[in-house]
């Protein structure tokens, strides 16, 4: 009999219209071996993995002894990809079931590289070792940094080679969500046109999501209201922390507004905001700068999919929803401009702010300055005295940076401890990442599980951690990165 591990699955997923998922089963993996487990995550959503063996958690993770309540099944959606519409649905991922946790916070619980779907097009289902550990490292990482993500629960290999441009180990990520529902599943659903499609997913969405929209006089414009805020606070995460997310296709943008899908993802190193990493984004669609214009893009797409439900009258919709989308530049501006005051240890609401903001990137581009290490410099010390500091474009910048400082009406110390919280120590650099992806290939997991721990604790000082704090030399730097999918 198979073990429960004590999942406590109640899946509603499967109440939604048929055309929104396939029932199916995972693929057998003959040799499973485990790479990972989060213990400590395990035991926060409630799971116990402490009383089995190695093997029998293998077993789990690869799909091959499913938990007790466990209802395999992979989701339909679309997705705007680049700007072109196309329809999709998990291609290599199955959806176990949602968990329900102690505290009753509802998680979807999927496998990710565990075999064909309905939904495969040409891909082979699998996912790659590499890609794998990138997306369980970040997401962790992430999760540390307090920005809302998917989450890690495990990782096998399946002793099963997959072809990408060479043959790589293959392997199976345990992922957990708020839920799956994405941008694109509104887009699916509103492809049918079939308006109870449509009504049943938005239903669903606002229970599992946004329980306040139910007493809205219109629901979806409830709905989006409140996406709206949501992704905004997400990419004003990202642009706190130096996030280049790579594929923002409206399939990889959640409802729940959790950061989903670290494929070509990477972290900045000197600060250039036309920065992209992807391989596969030509023209930097997706670029650092752009991240917020592509927010708005997608929730575009996702009022296009609700129009139905805004009005009967088509006009009236259509003009209600141009309303909505223009308001996403005023909501996003408002909440980075405060995100940016607390980097800079700024009390209060002064003119001068937006400019001293703009000077100090400017000045960073200009002299290829680290994003992540000037802020933390910053934060350190009022008076950082690493070299790069010692010029005048810098110290006429820092004469005002301190007039403004005072208007704080505070002692530094209190500026200084806002900034600590705020701008990290230590973030998965691009060229560490690589590293361990690399090492991890070959079978040495000690690098993975080391930056997995001094990650912990991002916005804690540590001289030890000096090492991760140094950006890429000329030979390290990384300019591009691959999905691997
Ligand atoms: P992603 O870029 O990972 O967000 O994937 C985009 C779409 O391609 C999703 O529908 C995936 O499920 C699908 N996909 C990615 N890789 C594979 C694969 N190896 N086999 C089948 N489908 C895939
Ligand atoms: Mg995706």
């Amino acid at each position: 009999m198979a073990a429960t591990y004590n999942f406590n699955f109640d899946t509603t997923y499967t109440s939604l219209p048929k055309q929104f998922f396939t029932r199916l089963q995972p693929d057998h993996v003959e040799y499973p071996r485990i790479v990972n487990i989060n213990y400590k995550l395990a035991e926060e959503i409630g799971v116990n993995l402490n009383s089995t063996t190695q093997k029998d958690l293998s077993n789990l993770f690869s799909g091959n002894d499913l938990p007790d309540g466990s209802t395999p099944l992979s989701q339909a959606y679309a997705g705007h990809q680049f700007g072109y519409f196309t329809m999709l649905g998990d291609g290599r991922a199955h959806l176990l079931g949602e968990h329900i946790t102690p505290n009753g916070i509802r998680l979807d619980v999927q496998f990710k590289g565990s075999g064909k779907t309905p939904y495969s097009r040409s891909g082979d289902g699998k996912a790659a070792l590499g890609p794998m550990i990138r997306e369980y490292l970040i997401s962790e990482a992430m999760h540390n940094l307090g920005i809302p993500t998917t989450r890690s629960l495990a990782i096998i290999t399946t002793g099963q080679e997959v072809r990408r441009e060479t043959l790589l180990p293959g392997a199976i990520l345990t992922r957990l969500a708020s839920s799956h529902i994405r941008v694109g599943t509104f887009e699916f659903a509103a492809n049918h046109e079939n308006k109870d499609l449509l009504e049943a997913l938005l239903d669903y969405t606002i229970k599992r999501h946004y329980p306040e929209v139910l007493d809205y006089p219109n629901k979806a414009i409830g709905l989006i209201e409140n996406i709206m805020e949501k992704q905004a606070d997400l990419i004003v995460h990202w642009m706190r922390v130096g996030f280049i997310h790579g594929v923002m296709n409206t399939d990889n943008m959640t409802l729940s507004g959790e950061t989903i899908d670290y494929g070509p993802c990477a972290f900045m190193d000197n600060y250039d905001p036309n920065t992209f990493f992807s391989s596969i984004d030509r023209g930097g669609r997706y670029s650092f700068m752009n991240q917020p214009l592509i927010a708005q893009w997608n929730l575009a797409r996702l009022i296009e999919a609700l129009i139905p439900l805004i009005d009967n009258n088509f006009d009236n919709a259509v003009n209600l929803g141009e309303k909505l989308i223009d308001q996403f530049p005023v909501i996003y501006q408002q909440k980075w401009l405060s995100m940016m005051r607390s980097k800079l240890g700024l009390y209060g609401d002064q003119p001068e702010d937006q400019m001293l903001i703009k000077d100090l990137f400017e000045w960073m581009h200009n002299n290829d300055a680290d994003f992540t290490n000037t802020f933390r410099d910053l934060s350190e010390s009022i008076k950082p005295t690493e070299k790069i500091y010692q010029v005048s474009s810098f110290q006429n910048w820092h004469n005002q940076w301190k007039q403004r400082l005072q208007k704080n009406n505070k002692p530094w110390d209190t500026s200084a401890s806002m900034m600590r919280t705020s701008n990290p120590f230590i973030i998965p650099r691009n060229h560490q990442v690589e590293r361990i992806i690399n090492a991890a290939a070959n079978g040495d997991l000690e690098y993975f599980r080391d930056f997995l721990d001094v990650l912990q604790n991002p916005y804690k000082t540590d001289n030890k951690l000096e090492s991760y704090r140094t950006p890429p030399g000329p030979r390290e730097r990384i300019y591009q990165t691959f999905c691997g999918t």
